[in-house]
């Protein structure tokens, strides 16, 4: 939000004369002067990981408006096809899935579903309903790569303290943390697979 109303700024003082941009200068200025003292006033509210917003098409999740104490776990699944195909697919009405967020191969976040809203990619209702999912393109079959690993943890580490999720990878799924497709209760998904490090991501989650 931050980063977008920047641009904003900037595209308009493209378009406008030096008085006008000089005004818009000092407002971005109080901006970050603002911002600044806000990090320092509550230092343990770290700033979102930046995401390229790709909104799912209405019909694939569930309005809702959850915040923290709502949301007990996150989801990690695997594409099984490309970041951007996923991204695309959200977007059709005929999909009936959402996740949240996508990590591709290089490290690039897209986000598809607000984190207040129900996205479908648990296939399990009360999981959707109290779950963050991310997708991350690729195959179970494939090594993930650092940048993905790393993107994906930076998020995960952000939406745990967003949340309230513990920065943990619970064996037993009922317990809130971070968790595999495949550990949902009822799931016939087997994503993210035995190629997916978790020892490794959870290091990097906990270490954020
Ligand atoms: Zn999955």
């Amino acid at each position: 939000m931050i980063c977008a109303i920047g641009a904003v700024n900037m595209r308009e003082a493209l378009h406008i004369d030096s008085t006008r941009r000089d005004v818009l200068r000092r407002i971005g200025a109080v901006g970050m002067a603002g911002l600044g003292g806000t990090a320092l006033a509550s230092s343990s509210v770290a700033a979102k990981p930046s995401v390229d917003w790709k909104p799912a098409d209405a019909s694939n999740y569930t309005g809702a408006n959850r915040s923290a104490g709502d949301i007990n776990w996150v989801i990690i699944h695997v594409v099984q096809g490309s970041a951007s195909s996923a991204v695309n697919w959200f977007q059709n009405p005929d999909a009936d899935v959402s996740a949240h967020y996508t990590v591709a191969k290089d490290g690039h976040r897209y986000q598809s579903v607000s984190d207040q809203n129900t996205a479908w990619h648990a296939g399990n209702s009360g999981y959707n309903q109290q779950s963050i999912g991310i997708e991350h393109g690729g195959y179970v079959s494939d090594s993930f790569t650092a940048d993905q690993y790393q993107s994906s943890a930076t998020l995960t580490s952000w939406l745990c303290e967003q949340y309230g999720v513990p920065k943990q990878h619970p064996a037993d799924p009922a317990t809130a943390g971070v968790i595999g497709h495949a550990q949902v209760p009822g799931s016939t998904h087997t994503d993210p697979g035995g190629n997916w490090n978790w020892g490794h991501y959870m290091d990097l989650v906990t270490s954020r």
